[in-house]
């Protein structure tokens, strides 16, 4: 690792300017604290966090349906964990509403909601479906076992999101200039190198898919700045024992074999064209949609929240006046501040080694 750590910084000498890195996953923003990787490289590269936590981007509104659906008769709402604290419009979460009486199961996998379907055959389940492609593989392996399997009262809310369009939306934004991105390990595992290729030769943006440890995450520092350093702009693949440029092409006809790319609103980031994942015409008898128009008022961020900011990489949570005051992870005020891959919940376990 010395070799690394002291090759960084002869590359930074070659280079001599500083360098902005995002890294796009949340995993990714956990290990780079946990790690301690700002507190060995030199403090003029800026590591900045992306929109990679899958709970963090989900729009205030999918809470505010979710929290509706699981308030209906006849209705169990089944979600991650994760997205029981996320606060809604009226500053009401799935707790609270589980706590009022709302329906609610929390699940670790998709397949524990389908087998709450097939106990609970007369109340609709509606699974809460979030996340990137690394979860939206199982989530069509449920629906596949669902139809096989005969199951009609299982829905899914899809509020699945697809990494690659929001890249392009970040780079996009004017107020942002990226050096390079650390892309996920987790969800090339599944998508592979080949959709993140326009960031290459499009926008002549160095990227290098990462792994989650030490290491990992320092030799891809280290083959970004290489990239910079010779003036190259490539796709390329630190993290080789699990990511092939083509994917798991499985997993990939899985998804769209059930799914199709739609327009979806990012929280904090607004609508970006082709970002998420609606389930397709031929399978709107496994949409919730389909079947209840659920119509909640006006949903609208928590005053004050920076959370758009800092899933743009425009702000970092301590900029944000409510970090460790008003919001903390026991009492969160945003979505960034909820989940254990948030940068907020991030900056703050870990806050005695920000700079
Ligand atoms: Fe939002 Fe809390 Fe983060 Fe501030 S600290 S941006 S209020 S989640």
């Amino acid at each position: 690792m010395q070799k690394i750590i002291k090759k960084i910084h002869s590359l930074m000498k070659t280079i001599n300017k500083p360098i902005k890195l995002m890294e796009v996953c949340g995993t990714h923003t956990v290990a780079i604290f946990r790690h301690g990787i700002r507190g060995v490289i030199p403090k003029e590269i800026i590591l900045l966090s992306g929109p990679g936590c899958p709970v963090c981007v989900t729009p205030i509104k999918d809470v505010d349906i979710a929290i509706a659906i699981s308030k209906k008769d006849g209705y169990i709402l089944t979600t991650f964990g994760d997205m029981m604290r996320v606060p809604g419009s009226r500053k009401q979460s799935l707790f609270h509403a589980q706590a009022e009486g709302a329906n609610i199961s929390i699940v670790y996998s998709p397949m524990d909601a389908l087998d709450i379907a097939i106990k609970n055959k007369d109340k609709k389940v509606v699974f809460f479906a979030t996340g990137f492609e690394t979860t939206s593989p199982s989530i069509a392996g449920t629906l596949y076992q669902a139809e096989h399997a005969g199951i009609k009262n299982f829905f899914v809310y899809s509020a699945h999101k697809v990494v690659p369009p929001a890249l392009k939306a970040l780079i996009n934004s004017p107020d942002l200039k990226i050096d390079g991105f650390i892309l996920p390990g987790h969800v090339s595992t599944i998508i592979g190198s080949k959709p993140y290729e326009f960031i290459a030769t499009e926008y002549k943006i160095p990227s290098v898919i990462t792994g989650f440890d030490a290491d990992d995450i320092l030799t891809s520092i280290m083959m970004l700045l290489a990239q910079i350093a010779e003036g190259r702009a490539e796709i390329e693949i630190q993290y080789t024992s699990v990511v092939k440029p083509e994917g798991n092409r499985k997993a990939v006809e899985l998804i769209n074999e059930y799914f199709e790319p739609c327009d979806a609103k990012w929280r904090g980031i607004g609508v970006i064209p082709g970002s998420g994942l609606k389930l397709k015409k031929s399978r709107k008898h496994l949409d919730i949609n389909s079947i209840l128009k659920i119509d909640v008022s006006e949903s609208h961020e928590p005053k004050g929240c920076q959370c758009g900011y800092v899933l743009r990489g425009i702000k970092i949570p301590t900029e944000c006046k409510m970090f460790g005051k008003a919001c903390t992870p026991e009492h969160p005020v945003g979505a960034c501040m909820v989940s254990t891959e948030g940068s907020c919940a991030a900056y703050y376990k870990y806050s005695g080694v920000v700079r």
